[in-house]
């Protein structure tokens, strides 16, 4: 939250073109799993510490995932949560236990939301986002 809270910072861009995610480490947050959204990605301190040595690694690429925009998928087939009928044409990081690396189809997912949010405009009518 280096450039959070300073009002003087400069954006490259300017401040509506910033894009920022933070590392939460938190203390007495559980080991295992995490959280992750548009925000950044929090995890407890331990297990911050433990991917420097390769531990669980995954569990932080999956809130990275979502930091981008990518669901969970934990539902069972067909559910509204859950994965399509016939499952996913490979295994994803989305779906906790699918995969421990992020796959070719996780980099799909990517790839289509950006295809979908690539032109928005804001209410000013200037694009969002540059190529
Ligand atoms: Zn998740």
């Amino acid at each position: 939250m280096e450039h959070f809270y300073d009002r003087s910072y400069q954006y490259p861009g300017g401040l509506d073109k910033r894009f920022d995610m933070y590392l939460w480490a938190t203390q007495g947050f559980p080991d295992i799993g995490g959280c992750g959204g548009d925000w950044g990605q929090r995890l407890s301190d331990n297990a911050y510490l433990n991917m420097l040595n390769g531990v669980n690694v995954h569990v932080f690429e999956h809130e990275l995932g979502h930091g981008f925009g990518i669901t969970d998928f934990y539902g069972e087939e067909g559910a509204i949560d859950g994965f399509p009928p016939g499952g996913f044409p490979e295994p994803t990081i989305m779906m906790a236990g699918n995969s421990a690396e992020i796959t070719n189809y996780d980099g799909w997912q990517l790839r289509y939301i950006w295809s979908k949010i690539k032109n928005q405009t804001d209410s000013n009518g200037t694009r969002r986002f540059t190529e």
